[in-house]
C-alpha cells in the first residue's frame, strides 16, 4: 500500500463517522415525523380508570390470551376502551403512562353509550395489581390513529 491510498483510507474513515451520526439524526427525524402522521386527532380528557387481568377471573371462562383487537393479553401496555370512542391503536397518555387501546368490554361501552364517559380499563399482569390500582379519575390524552 503506498502512502496516498493509506491517507485516503484514512480520511474515508474520518468520514465515515459524520456521514453515519448524519444519517442516524436523519433517520430519528423521519421516524417522527411518520410517528405524527399516525394520529388523526389529539384530545384532552377526563377518563374513569379501572383495572383488570387477563384471567379468568376479569375475563370470563372464555379468555383465549387475545385481546378484542387481537393483540397478546398479557403485552403490558394495553387498555380495553369502546372503540367506538376510543378507536382500538389509539394511545392514552397520562402521568407516566402510554396505553394502546386494544381491547373492550360491557363496562366501557356502557359508560360511553349511556353517559358519554369515557372509561378504560387498563390490563395489568396479575389481578392484585388490577385490585391495587382500584379505581381513578385521570386527566389524560387520547391519540387517535390516522384511518
Ligand atoms: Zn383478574
Amino acid at each position: 500500500m503506498n502512502t496516498d491510498t493509506e491517507a485516503l483510507v484514512f480520511a474515508g474513515s474520518m468520514l465515515a463517522i459524520p456521514v453515519v451520526a448524519v444519517s442516524l439524526m436523519f433517520g430519528l427525524m423521519c421516524c417522527e415525523a411518520a410517528e405524527n402522521r399516525r394520529y388523526a386527532a389529539i384530545e384532552k380528557a377526563s377518563i374513569k380508570v379501572t383495572a383488570y387481568c387477563p384471567g379468568a377471573c376479569c375475563c370470563g371462562e372464555f379468555a383465549d390470551g387475545t385481546t378484542a383487537s387481537g393483540r397478546p393479553a398479557y403485552a403490558a401496555d394495553g387498555c380495553a376502551v369502546d372503540p367506538y370512542a376510543i378507536p382500538y391503536g389509539s394511545h392514552i397518555v397520562f402521568d407516566n403512562t402510554v396505553l394502546e387501546a386494544d381491547d373492550t368490554g360491557q363496562a366501557m361501552r356502557d359508560a360511553w353509550r349511556k353517559e358519554g364517559v369515557y372509561h378504560i380499563d387498563i390490563r395489568f399482569g396479575t389481578h392484585e395489581e388490577a385490585l391495587a390500582w382500584g379505581v381513578r379519575e385521570v386527566s389524560a390524552t387520547i391519540y387517535r390513529p390516522a384511518m
